[in-house]
């Protein structure tokens, strides 16, 4: 950006704010004692964040105290909630755009990993509805500028500034670029924060505890014990000989995982401080989610990506505090598409249900209900399809074409999985215009474009 077209973008800002302050100034205060006028979003997206390794979605381990006392005091769970890809592109850029991955995946040859221009994103809507936007990305692939792996950056669309500083870095960096942005950040402000701890390497900081970790490194390998988990991946997937690994090493890396899981959430204690401090706690909607699982050897495999759409890997944590809304639960499965139309909805922008594969689930937040008992979602990564109610999941393999099936626990609601089948062959008739053969050969074209272009 220029500094003139800068200047013309505060200027205009301004004449936002002016209108805001005008339509806002004659609401009704909100139920439940929240104040009048435009909240405040933060996004808080922890990369690689399974959600069954916090003791938040019942993990025997204390990993996130801090974040299951957040949830507690103020924040609805989401218990049943996935990424709609197992990998950070597409998976980031559905979330920001409230569309499927296979939308975004069918566009790749023109626009690489970036957004694709046709696609308004939540940044972009919220900036036009007058809110000051800003981006904290530790990752290498959601980036503003391009990077070894996302050669076209492209994800700062609508964001007034996108800081890279903290690239490939801890938590520490993040919140303290975040406490800088605060500073400087107008109300009303969305802020979205994409923190990288538990993405492997898996290595917490040295002056960090590692109250999980330590008694299992005598049992690790060197490379284990440095939270590297590279040579198991190269032995799986490329057969690569001379890459032997044991129990040991697997639980070892296993524990450095959640050992980053408590870091970060010591470190989202000290996020929330930091808000509590500047008084935002009562006019800002904090949504706290991630953008795929990680496998850690439960299903035989290591890590995302590829073609793993198992559990590890799409189940994810799904939290929203909303200012005037209690504390709660829903058991409605729910999916990262929905966040953008969700939180548009909670700021009273609106979201126009025709321009979102997802919904808002601000109904369901303010009814304090589950809503439809037969609500679907679904996901696709690689070249597995996958859809889940409240009750299980079925998975198609394009290249086998067998659907498999499995329960997931929750027996209040649900269908057969036939049914659940018959659902994501729709969906997927619908989204990609085939269930089947053709559908297999864009997932095998799109997997040789991600290898042609270093991100496989
Ligand atoms: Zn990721």
């Amino acid at each position: 950006m220029t500094p003139g077209s800068s200047a013309r973008a505060t200027a205009g800002r301004a004449v936002q704010f002016a209108l805001l302050a005008a339509l806002f100034a004659g609401c009704a205060p909100r139920a439940g004692g929240a104040p009048d006028g435009p909240l405040n979003v933060v996004v808080v997206l922890v990369d690689t964040l399974r959600a069954d390794r916090l003791s938040l979605y019942g993990y025997q381990r204390e990993t996130s105290p801090n974040i299951d006392r957040f949830a507690a005091e103020r924040g609805v769970v989401f218990r049943h909630a996935w990424a709609n890809a197992g990998c950070t592109y597409p998976s980031v850029n559905s979330l920001l755009t409230g569309r499927q991955p296979q939308r975004i995946l069918a566009r790749m040859a023109e626009v690489g990993l970036a957004i694709p221009p046709e696609m308004p994103t939540l940044a972009e809507r919220f900036a036009a509805a007058g809110w000051s936007t800003g981006a904290i990305s530790a990752s290498s692939v959601v980036r503003a500028t391009p990077s070894k792996v996302n050669r076209q950056g492209g994800f700062d669309r609508g964001f007034g500034f996108f800081d890279e500083s903290c690239h490939e870095r801890g938590a520490a960096c993040v919140n303290g670029r975040a406490t800088a942005a605060l500073d400087r950040l107008p109300e009303p402000f969305l802020l979205y924060l994409h923190y990288l701890d538990p993405h492997s390497p898996y290595r917490p900081p040295e002056w960090a505890e590692r109250p999980y970790s330590a008694a299992s490194a005598s049992a690790a390998r060197g490379w284990a014990r440095r939270g590297e988990p590279w040579k198991i991946q190269r032995k799986l997937y490329r057969g690569e000989t001379g890459n032997e690994f044991g129990p040991g090493d697997v639980r070892h890396l296993a524990d450095l995982y959640d050992d980053e899981i408590r870091y970060f959430d010591a470190r989202f204690a000290e996020l929330l401080a930091e808000m509590e401090r500047r008084g935002l706690r009562e006019r800002t909607i904090l949504a706290f989610v991630s953008d795929h699982g990680e496998e850690l050897f439960e299903h035989g495999h290591w890590a995302h990506c590829g073609d793993l759409a198992f559990e590890t890997v799409l189940a994810t944590p799904f939290v929203l505090a909303v200012p005037g809304l209690p504390a709660g639960e829903r058991r409605a499965p729910v999916s990262n598409v929905d966040l953008a139309p969700t939180l548009l909805e909670l700021a009273g922008i609106g979201a126009d249900p025709e321009l979102f594969d997802g919904a808002s689930l601000a109904p369901l937040l303010r009814s304090g209900t589950d809503g439809d008992a037969a609500r679907v979602v679904f996901a696709a990564q690689g070249r597995m399809r996958a859809a889940r109610d409240r009750h299980r999941r079925v998975t198609l393999d394009l290249a086998s074409g067998e659907f498999a099936g499995e329960e997931l626990g929750d027996f209040a609601a649900g269908g057969t999985t036939a049914e659940l089948a018959r659902a994501l062959s729709a969906w997927l008739r619908e989204v990609e215009g085939s269930d089947g053969d053709v559908a297999l050969r864009d997932a095998e074209r799109i997997d040789a474009e991600l290898r042609a272009v270093g991100y496989l």
